[in-house]
C-alpha cells in the first residue's frame, strides 16, 4: 500500500500531496486493496480452511455504503449494533440474512427494524431481550434466529478499556445457572425465536490468543450442558473480534491463523470428545479488516517550540477526527507525506487543534524540519476513527477517499458548516417574540 515516490508518501498508487490538494484536508484515505487483502487473508485462514464457518465484519470499526458494498461483494457477513448501522446496511442493499445485529441495549425501534428486514442473527446481551423480541417477532409475524452473548469472565491482555470479557462488564449474559439457564430455555420455548446457540467477545486490539482460547472453553461447556439440561443441539458459536493490527513498530500483528488455527483445534477436540457435532464457527473482526487500510492526512499549521520542554507541531484536526489517543492512550506514528525521504532532525509532539490538553495524536515523533502547510500522514487510522468522530468545537466530519490502484474517488463529502447546523432551529424567547432566523 505504502510507497515513497519523488519525495512523497503514496497510498494505494495515489500521491498523497496531490489527493490532499485535490480533496482538502482533514482527509480520510482508505486504500481497498489493503481491505480486500485483509478479506482474502479471512478466506484462506479460516473461511477456506474450516467448513461451516462465517465471518461478520464488524461494521462499527467503518461504516459506510461504499465500505459496506465492499464487504458484501467480499462475501464476509455484517455485524451492526445500532439501528444507524442497520440503516447503512439496509441504504447499501446488505443482504438480511448476513446481517447480525449486536447489541448490549438494543432499542425496541431498532429490534423491530432489525425484524421487520429479517436480520440473520439477533445476538441478545440483556435479560429482558428474549421476552421482548418475542413480542416483536409476534407482533410483526416472524421469526428471529438469536444467540446469547454471554460474559465468560476472562480477562484480555489489552488496556482495561478496551477489555470485554471480565466478570464485571456492561457486555453479555452472566454466566449464572440461574440466570442463563431459565433465559435458554425460554428461548427455546419461545414460538417466535429460534435458539442457536453463543456469542462472546473478549476485547479488542489482541495480539495474545489466550483470552479467546479460555472463552472458547467456556461456550463448549455451555453448549455440552444445553445438550445435557434441554437435549437441544446448539448450532452456532460466535467466537467475537478482537484480533489486534499494527500501530506502532512496538506493536506485532498476529495472522489470523495463530488464533483461529488453535481455537478450531480446540472446537473440534472438544466436540469430537463429546461427541457432540461441530456447530458453526462465526468470527467478527473489525479493526483488522480495516485499521491499516486507512490514512489520514493534516496540514501542519502553528510550531510551537518551547525550549527545554518540547516542541508542538499543530495539525487542522485531532481528537475530533481520531479520538483514540485521548480515549484510551492509543499510540500512532506518522510522517511528513510531502518530505517523505527526508532524514529527521527534531522530535516534536503532534497536537490537534480542540480545546482539551489532552488532544495529543503522537508524543515525541522524530520528523525533519517542517514549516506551516507541509502534509502530516497518520497511519493505521481505518478503524474507530471516521466512525468515532465528532462535531466538537463544531469542527465538520472529514471527507473520505477510497484509493486503489491510483485511482480515487470519494465515498464520503466533506461535511459543511449548514450541514452542522441543518438541524438547529431558530431561537424563540419564551413568551415573546420570534427572534426568528431561519437556516434554510
Ligand atoms: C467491537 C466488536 C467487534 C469487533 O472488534 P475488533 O476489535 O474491531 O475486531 C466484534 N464483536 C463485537 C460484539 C464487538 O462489540
Amino acid at each position: 500500500m505504502k510507497e515513497i515516490k519523488n519525495n512523497h508518501l503514496y497510498w494505494d498508487g495515489c500521491d498523497t500531496v496531490a489527493l490532499a490538494e485535490k480533496y482538502g484536508t482533514p482527509l480520510y484515505v482508505f486504500s481497498e486493496s489493503e481491505i480486500i487483502a485483509q478479506c482474502q487473508a479471512l478466506r484462506e485462514d479460516f473461511l477456506d480452511r474450516y467448513p461451516n464457518t462465517r465471518a461478520a465484519y464488524a461494521s462499527k470499526a467503518f461504516s459506510t455504503v461504499a465500505m459496506v458494498k465492499i464487504i458484501e461483494r467480499e462475501g464476509l457477513s455484517l455485524d451492526v449494533v445500532s439501528g444507524g448501522e442497520l440503516y447503512t446496511a439496509i441504504k447499501a442493499d446488505f443482504p438480511a440474512e448476513r446481517i447480525e445485529f449486536n447489541g448490549n441495549n438494543k432499542s425496541i425501534d431498532e429490534l423491530e427494524m432489525a425484524v421487520d428486514y429479517g436480520v440473520g442473527r439477533i445476538i441478545v446481551d440483556s435479560l429482558q431481550e428474549v421476552a421482548l423480541l418475542q413480542t416483536i417477532c409476534q407482533r410483526l409475524n416472524k421469526t428471529a434466529a438469536i444467540l446469547f452473548r454471554i460474559t465468560p469472565e476472562v480477562k484480555a491482555d489489552t488496556h482495561a478499556f478496551i477489555s470485554t470479557g471480565q466478570k464485571d462488564s456492561k457486555f453479555g449474559i452472566p454466566l449464572e445457572e440461574d440466570i442463563l439457564f431459565p433465559l435458554v430455555q425460554e428461548a427455546i420455548e419461545a414460538p417466535n425465536l429460534e435458539f442457536l446457540g453463543f456469542h462472546f467477545h473478549v476485547g479488542s486490539q489482541l495480539s495474545d490468543n489466550s483470552a479467546h482460547l479460555a472463552a472458547a472453553n467456556v461456550a463448549l461447556r455451555l453448549a455440552l450442558e444445553v445438550k445435557q439440561r434441554f437435549d437441544y443441539a446448539v448450532k452456532e458459536l460466535n467466537y467475537g473480534g478482537g484480533f489486534g493490527v499494527r500501530y506502532t513498530e512496538n506493536d506485532v500483528r498476529k495472522p489470523y491463523r495463530y488464533f483461529l488455527e488453535p481455537l478450531m483445534e480446540l472446537t473440534e477436540a472438544f466436540c469430537k470428545e463429546h461427541q457432540m457435532p461441530r456447530p458453526e464457527i462465526v468470527i467478527e473482526p473489525g479493526r483488522s479488516i480495516v485499521a491499516e487500510a486507512g490514512i489520514t492526512l493534516h496540514t501542519i499549521g502553528s510550531i510551537k517550540e518551547l525550549p527545554g520542554i518540547r516542541t508542538y507541531v499543530s495539525i487542522d484536526g485531532g481528537m475530533t477526527d481520531n479520538i483514540r489517543p485521548g480515549l484510551y492512550q492509543a499510540e500512532y506514528t506518522g510522517l511528513i507525506a510531502n518530505k517523505a525521504w527526508e532524514t529527521p532532525t527534531q522530535t516534536v509532539t503532534i497536537s490537534g487543534k480542540a480545546c482539551e490538553s489532552t488532544d495529543i495524536l503522537i508524543k515525541d515523533l522524530q520528523i525533519p524540519d517542517v514549516t506551516s502547510g507541509d502534509l502530516f500522514a497518520t497511519f493505521t487510522t481505518g478503524a474507530y476513527g471516521y466512525s468515532m468522530a465528532s462535531n466538537y468545537n463544531k469542527l465538520p466530519i472529514p471527507a473520505v477517499v477510497l484509493v486503489k490502484d491510483g485511482q480515487d474517488q470519494l465515498i464520503v463529502k466533506r461535511q459543511s458548516y449548514e450541514q452542522m447546523l441543518e438541524n438547529e432551529q431558530p431561537y424563540q424567547e419564551f413568551g415573546g417574540e420570534a427572534h426568528g432566523h431561519s437556516f434554510s
